[in-house]
């Protein structure tokens, strides 16, 4: 065997993996094979002046890389079971606390001490929420900062880089089972090992599905969550995000009894554009440092859809609706809640007269045309419940930037030791469709590079 263990992807998952796996036995042959560029090497074209939009690099700098999808993203590491994934369900609740735990540990040993650890325990905000049919979901959440993020990913490559071997801008191809082992193919041959860790992100879900197919590894089909991303004044969300951080609240709509919910809150900071497989949606992110901080917070609103029989592919209804906003903006649509209500497009004068000034640059429209009614009337019913407890919301001048859309990859079958039923070989991560978030991606990985250490 060329290798002890491979890690496909360096995404958290595959990083701390390979982390707990160098720190318990640095003696071990780990290699890890990544699509994407190196950390330094990950940079956007698009500089808001002669690149203004995505041109679909072959490899996308924000998505792929060391680092993962998380690498420029607002770090915000939720330490909970209540959302971000369902590890709990394989491996205990208390388990997958005291990893997340353990996880954060490692971020403030390099270059995270100093960040906040927010926590809605004890929060006047809960029983707010309440009286107004608004429900604050638990959890403590330490903010990195999408700079403070990127030092402690540069950290642990330092650390790293001379102890495991890292082939950067080599996608694995194929997986293939052989005798007491694994070899992976990329382009330029076949790399053997005994142990296989695949992490391959949501980046890698049609290449994971593909390789599901081949080896004939079960899959479900998961959820797909469709919604807009809301940009107001940070003074708006202030009480709320000055204690909580981020405040993850779930609405149950009177109309559908459909439940809506406020994600990634990024108080002071930007709204981004977002490439799943040449798609453009949306999404946001803010930094620790006061200087790179703007005047608005922004938060996604998203409903969650399910299929049943005869309808399974969740992702794909979301792709097509996310093309349509594609099709008729050129990439992402923003409209003022004002225009949304009055059933009007929001034109560049409409917005350029607002009280808000957009932080991304998308096309003015209307996003009643792309989004489906049932989903619509949700977000509208949401933003009036959330101007109960954060009057301002519904305003006129309130951006809602559409669409966004949280791909999530079919869950692939592993056991409680997140093995597929090839011993051997692990699925981790936002890959396995276990995971949504920075903080379970992360334990999933030191959780198999346990159990692999346990197993030598
Ligand atoms: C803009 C943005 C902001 C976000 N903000 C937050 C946040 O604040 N908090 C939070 O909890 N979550 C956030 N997320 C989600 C979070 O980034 C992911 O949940 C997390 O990165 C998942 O980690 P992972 O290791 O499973 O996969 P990923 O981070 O997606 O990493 C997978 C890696 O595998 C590589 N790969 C894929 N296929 C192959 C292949 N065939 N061969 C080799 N390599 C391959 C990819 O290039 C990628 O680098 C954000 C995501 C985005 C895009």
């Amino acid at each position: 065997m060329n290798y002890d263990v491979i890690i496909v992807g360096a995404g958290p998952g595959g990083i701390f993996s390979a982390y707990e796996l160098m720190e318990k036995k640095p003696e071990l042959k780990v290699a890890v094979f990544e699509a994407g560029h190196a950390l330094e090497k990950r940079k956007c074209p698009i500089d808001g002046d002669k690149i203004k939009s995505c041109i679909s690099c072959k490899s996308c700098s924000i998505m792929s890389g060391f680092g993962g999808a998380g690498a420029f993203s607002d770090g915000k590491y939720n330490i909970t079971n209540d959302f971000g994934g369902t590890l709990y369900e394989y491996i205990g609740k208390k388990q997958a606390m005291d990893l997340m735990h353990y996880v954060d540990e490692i971020n403030m040993n390099h270059g995270g001490e100093g960040t906040k650890l927010y926590t809605t325990a004890g929060s006047k905000f809960k029983k707010e929420c309440i009286q107004n049919d608004l429900h604050l979901l638990d959890a403590s959440v330490r903010h990195l900062g999408t700079d403070v993020n990127y030092i402690v990913l540069g950290n642990l490559y330092n650390e790293l880089k001379d102890k495991v071997e890292f082939f950067f801008d080599t996608p694995v191809e194929a997986i293939a089972v052989i005798e007491d082992g694994y070899a992976v193919k990329c382009a330029d041959g076949e790399y053997t090992c005994d142990k296989l860790i695949v992490s391959v992100g949501r980046v890698g879900s049609k290449w994971m599905e593909n390789i599901c197919n081949d080896l004939e590894i079960p899959t479900k089909s998961n959820r797909v969550d469709i919604g807009v991303r809301v940009e107001l004044p940070a003074e708006v969300f202030s009480h709320l995000t000055d204690e909580l951080y981020e405040s993850k609240i779930v609405y149950r709509t009177e109309k559908y009894e459909d439940k809506v919910r406020t994600f990634c809150m990024n108080p002071k900071g930007a709204v981004v554009n977002e490439n799943t497989n040449g798609i453009i949606t949306v999404n946001g992110h803010s930094y620790e440092d006061p200087a790179l901080q703007t005047e608005n917070t922004n938060f996604a609103l998203l409903v969650s859809k399910k299929f049943t029989a005869p309808f399974k592919d969740s992702n794909g209804y979301g792709e097509s609706i996310a093309r349509l906003s594609n099709m008729l903006g050129g990439g992402v649509i923003v409209q003022r809640f004002g225009d949304l209500i009055r059933g009007q497009r929001s034109t560049p004068k409409r917005i350029e007269e607002a009280f808000i000034t957009p932080t991304l640059n998308a096309t003015p429209g209307d996003l009643s045309l792309v989004l489906p009614k049932r989903i619509l009337d949700g977000i509208v019913e949401m933003i009036y419940a959330l101007d109960k407890v954060a009057p301002g919301t519904a305003n006129d001048d309130t951006l809602l930037y559409g669409v966004e859309v949280k791909f999530y990859n079919m869950e692939v079958e592993v056991d409680e030791n997140l093995e597929s039923p090839y011993k051997g070989m692990y699925i981790i991560g936002d890959g396995s469709g276990i995971t949504h978030s920075l903080s379970h991606a992360s334990a999933s990985g030191v959780y198999v590079a346990r159990n692999i250490l346990e197993s030598l």
